[in-house]
């Protein structure tokens, strides 16, 4: 059977037995290793896109695959009317590298949308204890596609099947301080949610001088501010959490009330929490009020706490910092890229060429690169990328972009 055949067989199988919403799938991957996977042709390709941000100690990591193993013959799942040494390890780790204040918590879930529903549900409980009714969002945000997570995500395409959701949900331009004045001066807003750094639109940062705005508005008009990390979280940009990043650059706190984190923690292993930040932000949500059949299970917990120590072990925060920007030094002085936004190993990178085309060219280079919008790629790599990848990487690039189909003259690089 020719390459061709097995390539209809499974898309033909896929199309016959899968509900389409995520469109037909780019390849078969059958197996991986570091940051390498293999589909089904037997090809080999870099993985520069990580499972979109999820595997950070990359494929097949030694001390995943034995630390998971050795769990699941233990103890794979107890419910949470009990709890296990993993779930506490996990809860403390989370704690101790957040910097929240005393008395801060975690509630354990299972993905980035369900910790957003969490937080969503203690803004829900704050506006029902005060009466303030409005919740904000900023546009171009994604906070995930449940039906309280989606009413917090701007993009119409992804709401507009919907008919209403949430009630009170108005979305603000980042950036836009008379806005977001305005909005809080009414005294009426119970929440705010924000991406430190708006991935799914095209890893595109907010000003950390935005950011602590937002702090100082929301403390003094009682509103609570939610920070979504889920994809910037786990030393995905070289802290641990971005917004210690961004406070260090703006010169004050920006300890969120709420803070969600998903897609790294478990390196493949679905995973999310929210962290509530000191004591009254903790007791929102009252016994009985929320829950989970799976959420920090101890096979989950494991996969969180394993991730965590082996990042630390390997001095993974600096790898992402180190590597990023090497990564993108070498994006900057390729012909074609127009604009890099870099932060550890979270890249956005602008492209004069058209970013989807270039996505299926550079899979025939052995590459997996992600497109977020039409002039914008994504990386987002295992945080054990080493910097001979990240040469790699950008050596074989460099022809992608040149067999590109010719650059629309109105994008062209900047001049040296
Ligand atoms: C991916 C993502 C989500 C949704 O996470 P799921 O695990 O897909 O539910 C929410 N917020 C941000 C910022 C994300 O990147």
């Amino acid at each position: 059977m020719s390459p061709a055949d097995a390539r209809g067989r499974w898309q033909d199988r896929y199309a016959a037995s899968l509900m389409g919403v995520f469109g037909p799938p780019q390849q078969m991957l059958v197996s991986g290793r570091g940051c390498r996977v293999r589909d089904a042709e037997g090809r080999e390709l870099l993985d520069m896109l990580g499972g979109i941000a999820v595997n950070a100690l990359g494929h097949a990591h030694p001390a995943l695959t034995e630390g998971l193993a050795e769990q699941m013959r233990r103890l794979g799942h107890v419910s949470n009317l009990f709890t296990t040494e993993e779930q506490l390890v996990l809860a403390e780790r989370l704690l101790e590298v957040s910097d929240l204040p005393e008395g801060s918590r975690v509630f354990f879930a299972n993905s980035g949308s369900e910790a957003n529903e969490a937080a969503l549900k203690a803004v829900l409980r704050h506006r029902q204890d005060t009466g303030r009714s409005r919740i904000l969002a900023l546009t171009g945000g994604f906070h995930g596609r449940t039906v309280g997570a989606l009413s917090l995500t701007h993009k119409p395409a992804f709401r507009d099947p919907f008919g209403p959701l949430v009630d009170g949900v108005e979305f603000l331009p980042p950036h836009d301080l008379d806005a977001l004045t305005e909005a809080m001066g009414a005294g009426d807003v119970a929440g705010i949610f924000l991406e430190p750094i708006q991935g799914e639109a095209g890893v595109v940062p907010l000003d950390p001088g935005y950011l602590g705005a937002v702090r100082r508005l929301t403390r003094d008009h009682g509103a609570l501010m939610i920070l979504d990390e889920v994809q910037t979280g786990i030393g995905r940009t070289g802290d641990w959490f971005r917004f210690q990043g961004a406070a260090r650059r703006a010169g004050e706190d920006l300890t969120p009330d709420y803070l969600t984190v998903a897609k790294g923690l478990g390196s493949g292993v679905p995973v999310g929490a929210m962290i509530a930040a000191g004591t009254q932000n903790s007791a929102r949500l009252a016994a009985g009020q929320h829950g989970t059949t799976f959420g920090g299970g101890p096979l989950a917990a494991a996969a969180g706490r394993i991730t965590m120590e082996t990042i630390e072990a390997d001095g993974l925060l600096e790898n992402a910092r180190t590597v990023g920007a090497r990564l993108a030094d070498g994006l900057r002085t390729l012909d074609g890229v127009t604009e890099v936004r870099q932060f550890g190993l979270h890249l956005g990178v602008d492209v004069a060429a058209d970013a989807r085309g270039l996505v299926a060219v550079a899979r025939d280079h052995g590459l997996i690169i992600n497109a977020v919008g039409e002039r914008t790629l994504r990386l987002a790599p295992p945080l054990i990328l080493t910097a001979a990848e990240a040469d790699e990487f950008l050596e074989r690039f460099a022809p992608v972009l040149a067999s590109a189909a010719p650059a629309d003259p109105d994008h062209r690089p900047e001049g040296p």
